[in-house]
């Protein structure tokens, strides 16, 4: 499934083709995705000019002139740049076509994505609910404890909940709480402020080094196969239940936590 640092990854690759191009058409060659593509893409997005690009938690956003398309990448989408008379797959439901003679194609085996259009992003459902970008300023050590104080809740499924703060997934969240050395199922309400530091750290380098490690695929986004932009990263716990444990050679266990996956290590995290 694409994670933040794949979605940041797409948008540094189609943003250079977007920005500043005039759309010329819309092609949807497949309406039901998660929610149907709202008419409204239809209706505003021909004419348009693209203004930026930018990413909110894991959506796409394609801003232009008069108003916003939100491209969520679902389990299994990705998007390519691609000359406008490249015939399209079977899986390949949206096409934005540019006036320069390229078109960014939304491809999407599973149709878990979703395409909505708002005047106004910030206030669109999807997105206004939000908890801060992890690699943001208003991500802080400070703002994860207040928030957490009284909260019996895992700490794991505490950093996952997209209302605290969006984009750490399931994998992403095993690695900084290992790093960190806190213990997932730890309550979030009894974590001292000094370690909230340590694992606010330690996430937005998990996250960063897996967005530089996407920068490598950036070449990929125009007349590759639509796979491009997805990676794999060096992993310390996750999916290594039983093999040994990189700091202390004692085996990593997996247990779950909020129906999700979780590796770690008995004796290093705590
Ligand atoms: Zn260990």
């Amino acid at each position: 499934m694409p994670e933040l640092p794949e979605v940041e990854t797409s948008r540094r690759g189609i943003e250079p083709f977007l920005v500043g191009e005039q759309i010329r058409d819309i092609i949807i060659r497949q309406r039901s995705l998660r929610w149907p593509i709202s008419r409204d893409i239809d209706k505003y997005l021909p004419g348009a000019t693209v203004t930026s690009v930018d990413r909110r938690a894991k959506y796409l956003l394609i801003n232009t002139t008069i108003g916003t398309a939100i491209l969520h990448l679902g389990m299994s989408g990705s998007v390519i740049i691609v000359d406008t008379d490249t015939p399209a797959a079977v899986h390949d439901h949206v096409d934005i076509v540019l006036k320069s003679g390229k078109s960014l194609r939304f491809r999407d085996p599973r149709r878990f994505g979703s395409l909505h259009w708002s005047a106004d992003a910030d206030q669109h459902w999807l997105l206004s609910k939000l908890g801060p970008e992890p690699l943001s300023e208003a991500f802080s050590a400070s703002y994860l404890w207040s928030r957490s104080r009284g909260r019996k809740v895992a700490v794991k499924q505490f950093i996952m909940n997209a209302n605290i703060v969006v984009g750490v997934g399931n994998i992403y969240a095993s690695e900084s709480l290992f790093l960190a050395g806190i213990h997932p199922r730890r309550a979030a309400g009894r974590i001292a402020l000094r370690r909230y530091e340590l694992l606010v750290a330690t996430i937005r380098d998990v996250l960063e080094r897996a967005v530089r490690a996407g920068g490598t695929t950036l070449r990929d986004f125009y007349g590759g196969d639509g796979e491009a932009g997805y990676f794999q990263q060096e992993l310390e716990v996750y999916g290594r239940d039983g093999e040994a444990c990189s700091r202390c050679d004692r085996p990593i266990s997996l247990v779950v936590i909020g129906q999700r996956s979780t590796f770690y290590c008995k004796d290093c995290q705590h």
